[in-house]
């Protein structure tokens, strides 16, 4: 197969991984920078172009397109499904978990358990806002961060409005977010591939750390998971439409529930957590599923 991986780092782990799994089985790889790609938007013939050359001929697109260029990048691959291309990320579903609270909201339709959360914009009502999700100790969230960036625990009331104001007076959409205290600064990645949780680990945050990630200096270890936490995981990339998905999970007192669901998942942690070949499974997934047109979000939001 010809295969194109979406990425603007072909030395990232990740995407370096992508590239030897696919080559190793036999697949052509070119790396693609979305940002330098041009489209043309024509009448039955759209087209994506490189450097002087049209991209054609791919049979499989495998998107690792960054936070930051989320919006850009979820063109490009629309555009490679309007030509028909199968694309292992679809754009609908990309754009759905890049929105927390797009993703939140279509997980909360289908039944699945989540932290308490609640959504706003506008100053004004940070008080009653605290108290709908429970009241104090609540975490405070940037809609738009990642790696932890912009995750705050308030610890009281008080805390937790100033927190709210400040982050609303930069006009930031924020979440608010009941603290589950049970889950002991650590959480659950199960990677998701082709509606199997193929992969699980546990990360711990370091002492005095509520926030896990790995960026953050915590640790990870290789977890067995209940039957519960694997069903939720496989629920919740179904629901949001990703045939691969880092699905995050926090043990709370009422079983698990869904803090989060990446579209890129790094794969170096849980590749080495777990000791398997995450890389080789999603490429093999790719060679079962890529047909042109075998898009399954089609013409939803
Ligand atoms: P990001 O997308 O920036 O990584 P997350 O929402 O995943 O942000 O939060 C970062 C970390 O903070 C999580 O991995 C988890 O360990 C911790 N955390 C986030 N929300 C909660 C919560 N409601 N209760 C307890 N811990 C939380």
């Amino acid at each position: 197969m010809k295969i194109a991986v979406l990425s603007r780092n072909r030395r990232l782990y990740s995407t370096r991984r992508i590239i030897e799994a696919a080559e190793e089985r036999g697949h052509e790889v070119k790396v693609i920078d979305v940002l330098r790609c041009y489209m043309n938007i024509v009448s039955r013939k759209p087209s994506v172009h490189l450097e002087g050359e049209m991209l054609e001929d791919f049979d499989a697109i495998i998107p690792r397109i960054g936070a930051s260029v989320t919006s850009y990048g979820t063109s490009v691959l629309r555009q490679f499904e309007m030509m028909g291309v199968y694309t292992l990320i679809e754009s609908v579903a990309l754009s759905r978990s890049r929105d927390k609270l797009r993703a939140l909201q279509l997980l909360s339709r289908k039944g699945i358990g989540l932290p308490v959360t609640g959504f706003a914009n506008k100053p004004g009502d940070s008080k009653d806002l605290v108290k709908m999700v429970g009241g104090a100790p609540v975490v405070v969230k940037l809609l738009e961060g990642t790696q932890g960036i912009g995750v705050v625990l308030a610890e009281t009331s008080k805390a937790a409005e100033s927190v709210i104001e400040a982050f609303m007076g930069l006009k930031a959409d924020i979440l608010v977010q009941e603290f589950i205290q049970e889950a002991g600064g650590s959480d659950i990645r199960c990677l998701v591939v082709g509606g199997k949780v193929v992969a699980a680990m546990r990360r711990q945050a370091p002492e005095g750390e509520f926030r896990s990630n790995l960026h953050r200096g915590g640790s990870a270890s290789l977890v067995k998971i209940t039957k519960e936490e694997r069903a939720t995981a496989v629920s919740a990339a179904k629901i949001l439409g990703l045939s691969v998905a880092g699905v995050d999970l926090l043990r709370s007192d009422r079983g698990p529930l869904v803090m989060e669901v990446n579209s890129s998942p790094g794969l170096e942690g849980i590749e080495s957590a777990s000791g398997k070949d995450v890389a080789g499974i999603i490429i093999e997934h790719v060679e079962k599923n890529a047909r042109p047109g075998n898009t399954k979000t089609r013409g939803k939001g």
